[in-house]
């Protein structure tokens, strides 16, 4: 297919050589990256959008999104498809459908988990929002730069299945952390609580998978110095999306607002910017109560 690549960055350069490497023809723009060899530069985002099957934006947030497909819509012709994997508001993601359909353009909110990781490896997970149709001429894609894609119904719930699943994640990480912390004060072998809570209710990703104590569980980034992984400004980031969409629906979510204010204040008044989003396991074990 002929793509055009927008957004060049830590997760949109490793893609797009996946694509590129599976055969296809890969045009890309980013405002500051240079275009990785064998992805073909083009001088602005409308000239990589121009006459392409399918454009992938790979974006910060959702105000570069629209800004972005503003400037693209107008050049992409008619019966393509737009495919969005940043992660950004349900509301955006909406609004730029709308506007794509009202040109005969098809689009898709295809937000991804695995991290830099899983993009360079090709194993990312699409969590897309959009018609059938659409699906059907991106899946082609989604084979090729992950291992998974489950198309979650319309316009947007792509988009809300990411939030939804960071909301969670960020929640149980603080939980298992403020456990760890807990069982380190009352005396408990790290090794022992893990191998009690990985094999009994308490369970989780982030005790069984990505163990935020150093030493236990599989290799994990606690055991290398908390190097994102995960950063923490990037949970906080989803998680603040998780509560602006729950402010648009009138959703109550006590634990979510919990997690994102506690996020908030480690990433913004602590040390936690920069590191990853299990070094809540250090900043618990150094506070007590009060
Ligand atoms: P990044 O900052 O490395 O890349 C974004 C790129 O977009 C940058 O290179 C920037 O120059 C470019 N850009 C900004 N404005 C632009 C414009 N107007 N036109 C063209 N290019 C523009 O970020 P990233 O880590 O690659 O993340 C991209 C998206 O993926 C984000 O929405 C993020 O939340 C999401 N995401 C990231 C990860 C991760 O682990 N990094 C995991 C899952 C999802």
């Amino acid at each position: 297919m002929e793509i055009g690549f927008i957004g060049l960055g830590n997760m949109g350069a490793p893609m797009a050589l996946n694509l590129v490497a599976a055969g296809h023809d890969v045009t890309g723009y980013d405002l500051q990256a240079s275009c990785p060899e064998g992805v073909g530069a083009a001088a602005s985002a409308s000239e990589a959008a121009a006459g392409r099957d399918v454009v992938i934006t790979m974006l910060p947030n959702g105000a570069i999104l629209r800004a972005v497909a503003a400037e693209i819509l107008p050049a992409m012709r008619e019966g393509a498809v737009l495919v969005d994997c940043s992660t950004v508001e349900v509301a955006a993601a909406r609004e730029v459908a709308s506007q794509a359909a009202a040109r005969g353009i098809g689009c898709l909110d295809a937000p991804v988990s695995g991290g830099v990781g899983g993009a360079a490896a090709g194993t990312l997970t699409f969590m897309v929002g959009g018609t059938e149709a659409d699906f059907a001429t991106a899946e082609p894609l989604f084979d090729v730069m992950g291992q998974k894609a489950v198309h979650c119904g319309g316009a947007g719930n792509g988009q809300a299945a990411k939030i939804c699943n960071n909301m969670i994640l960020g929640v149980t990480m603080i939980a298992t952390c403020e456990a760890f912390a807990l069982a380190d004060k009352l005396g408990l072998d790290r090794q022992a609580m893990f191998d009690v809570v990985s094999t009994s209710s308490g369970y989780s990703w982030t005790m069984n998978a990505y163990c935020p104590a150093p030493g236990v569980g599989p290799q994990s980034p606690a055991d290398h110095d908390y190097q994102p992984g995960f950063a923490a400004d990037l949970m906080l980031k989803d998680l603040r999306l998780s509560q602006s969409a729950a402010d648009d629906v009138d959703a109550d979510t006590p634990m979510g607002q919990a997690a994102c204010a506690l996020y908030e204040t480690f990433v913004e008044q602590e040390d936690g910017a920069g590191r990853d989003f299990s070094a809540m396991l250090p900043r618990f074990e150094k506070r007590g109560r009060g």
